[in-house]
């Protein structure tokens, strides 16, 4: 775990996360990779029982994004490129939680699980709903993904509150800030198609605020 390659890998991994979640910039990414603000410069501290729970439920929840994205990719990816867009953008936010179980020796509740197996029985349920509801239409499919996105911020919000370790709290900035960038694609896609989407979990006033905002970058 502390072979020089492997860390030094993970830091330029981590450095890019926040690209790599909007789609990347190459000339940005290359510089990103140089900067020291890396998670893995951050110290190991001590986890609390909320830290250990937050990043097991996150590692899941991440990989229940993208696992319905690659549904819906499978689905309505002839009609828009989105979901696959999105889809490799979550395969880097549950890879970055994974290195952060990996890097506090805890077990990764994902190992050798497939697209669409969970071991949490609520996200299972949750993945079984979303890719029943996303399969009726592309409309749907692409509301899907709004859902998602707002439970994602919202969830990752809530868990920001019990957790102070820094590297642990870097990484969930990121993954929100690709939230909002995802959320943003989705609705815009979603309003192209003529949709158009009430917020579940989000005020109004903090969607709007989102969906009316520019991209993030780094
Ligand atoms: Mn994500
Ligand atoms: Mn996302």
């Amino acid at each position: 775990m502390n072979h020089p390659t492997i860390t030094r890998f993970s830091a330029i991994f981590l450095a890019s996360l926040a690209l790599v979640a909007c789609g990347g910039g190459t000339d940005e990414d290359l510089d990103k990779r140089g900067s020291p603000t890396s998670v893995n410069t951050l110290p190991i501290a001590a986890l609390s029982q909320a830290e250990i729970d937050s990043l097991l439920y996150m590692r899941e929840e991440e990989k229940l994004a993208g696992d319905v994205y690659i549904r819906m990719d499978a689905l309505w990816g002839r009609s828009v490129p989105v979901f696959s867009n999105i889809t490799a953008s979550e395969a880097t936010h549950t890879e970055a939680v994974r290195q952060l179980l990996q890097r506090y020796s805890l077990p990764d509740p994902a190992a050798g699980n497939a697209v669409g197996v969970f071991q949490n029985p609520d996200l299972q349920a949750l993945h079984n709903q979303l890719v029943a509801e996303g399969s009726v239409s592309l409309i749907d499919a692409l509301k899907v993904g709004v859902h998602i996105e707002e439970l994602d911020m919202v969830d990752i919000n809530t868990h920001l509150a019990s957790v102070d370790n820094q590297d642990i709290r870097r990484v969930y900035e990121s993954l929100l800030q690709g939230s909002r960038n995802h959320l943003r694609a989705y609705y815009q896609t979603l309003l192209k198609q003529g949709g158009s989407y009430t917020p579940q979990y989000l005020s109004q006033a903090e969607f709007d605020a989102i969906v009316n905002s520019a991209m993030e970058r780094g």
